[in-house]
């Protein structure tokens, strides 16, 4: 079996009415085509601020710089796959992933066998979902307002209506800002604590917000909210200072690391330093399954939980990561996979589907989800409209 045609859409999916911060997520879907009439299919969202990679340079550097040099590869042959894309360009792990999820259906359907089987086998048969909040969710706001935090009020009715409508038991908060408005976002933390009671699990994100001193008081002041996680506390570069957080709360609340690893050997960086005390693996930061594979294989070497994360991708971008948490005794924790409910279009014929707090593992071969084309259409439409 060969690559025979790589083809990149543009897509733009539109969000519930104030749904989130833009009306409009603009991805990519890519097909890879097969001598054998085989495709299989990966989305991306980019987020620019996230990984520094745009929807439009995604889809230039698959067409222009690494579909080429795929042509005519055997598309079950992985690890040669990853090596030629590594080296026809650096970085741009979300055009990887795209690629990476794509193979990953089409060994699925050729195998007849769902993507988790050949990850390595199904461990677990639901996904319990960590469902995010965000500072800046947009509920009742319009278009164009300023973007800032959402009130108190409104992050513990988000949070009730997870709960009730999805059955969500583990919440993420997103934090703004802490250091300038300290009183203001342990309010949050406290109506959503007040608002959800004291079964469902809460975790504070801080994307590489504070300084180590800031997180530490930060820890101590959750500690009343019974927070079970605060996630990425210093900025992304600052290992020594993740190192200083982790090893001075201690056991008052758990440490994640996120964003700072991008890459195999930051993730043991992480892990020699014991600067962290569970790891947030994201496909879209590892380059796709294969790299997020193995790097589960060194959270495990050092016996650190895992959760799987993802962009904001529709269904079809959710997907990997279900199976990667599915295929991974590692992965102890919820899986960040909440952002398709926020979407109002999907790509798919049946969206992913949360219930009772969970998400079902697909047993149906290759990733599990059938393309709507129709949907994907009228994505492709709204993109080419999209300034
Ligand atoms: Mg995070």
């Amino acid at each position: 079996m060969k690559i025979e045609k790589i083809e990149v859409l543009r897509t733009s999916l539109r969000y519930k009415k104030n749904a989130f911060y833009r009306p409009t997520e603009n991805g990519v879907i890519v097909k890879i085509h097969t001598s054998d009439g085989i495709t299989g299919v990966g989305e991306v969202s980019p987020i620019p601020s996230y990984s520094g990679e745009t929807q439009e340079g995604v889809s230039a550097m698959i067409e222009k710089y690494l579909a080429p040099g795929l042509i005519g590869l055997d598309p079950l042959n992985l690890e040669k796959i990853i090596g030629q894309m590594d080296r026809l360009a650096y970085y741009n792990f979300s055009a990887k992933t795209a690629i990476d999820a794509a193979l990953h259906d089409i060994a699925g359907k050729y195998c007849r066998l769902p993507v988790c089987t050949l990850l390595g086998g199904r461990v677990s048969e639901q996904i319990p979902v960590l469902y995010i909040i965000f500072p800046y969710f947009g509920a009742g706001r319009q278009r164009g307002d300023e973007i800032g935090p959402d009130s108190p009020e409104i992050n513990a009715a988000q949070a009730s209506e997870a709960v009730e409508k999805y059955g969500i038991r583990h919440i993420k908060l997103k934090w703004w800002n802490y250091e300038k408005n300290r009183a203001f976002e342990l309010e949050r933390v406290k109506s959503v604590r007040k608002a959800v009671g004291d079964e469902v699990s809460l975790w504070v994100d801080i994307n590489g917000g504070l300084t180590p001193t800031l997180a530490i008081q930060a820890a101590r002041e959750l500690e009343e909210y019974h927070v079970d996680f605060m996630e990425q506390p210093t900025p992304r570069w600052d290992f020594n200072g993740l190192e200083l957080v982790t090893k001075s709360v201690g056991k008052r609340i758990g440490i994640i690391a996120d964003d700072c690893i991008f890459s195999l050997g930051e993730a043991l960086e992480v892990v020699r330093r014991q600067a962290a005390d569970g790891l947030n693996v994201k496909p879209v930061k590892m380059g796709g399954l294969y790299r997020s594979r193995q790097m589960v294989a060194i959270a495990d070497a050092a016996n650190l939980p895992c959760l799987v994360g993802r962009g904001h991708e529709s269904s079809v971008g959710t997907l990997p990561g279900i199976h990667l948490s599915a295929s991974s005794r590692t992965m102890k924790l919820p899986g960040e996979l909440s952002h398709h409910l926020l979407l109002e279009d999907d790509l798919t014929v049946e969206p992913v589907h949360v219930k009772d707090g969970c998400i079902r593992v697909p047993e149906e071969p290759g990733l599990g989800f059938r393309l709507d084309e129709e949907k994907v259409k009228e994505a492709v439409k709204r993109a080419r409209k999209t300034p």
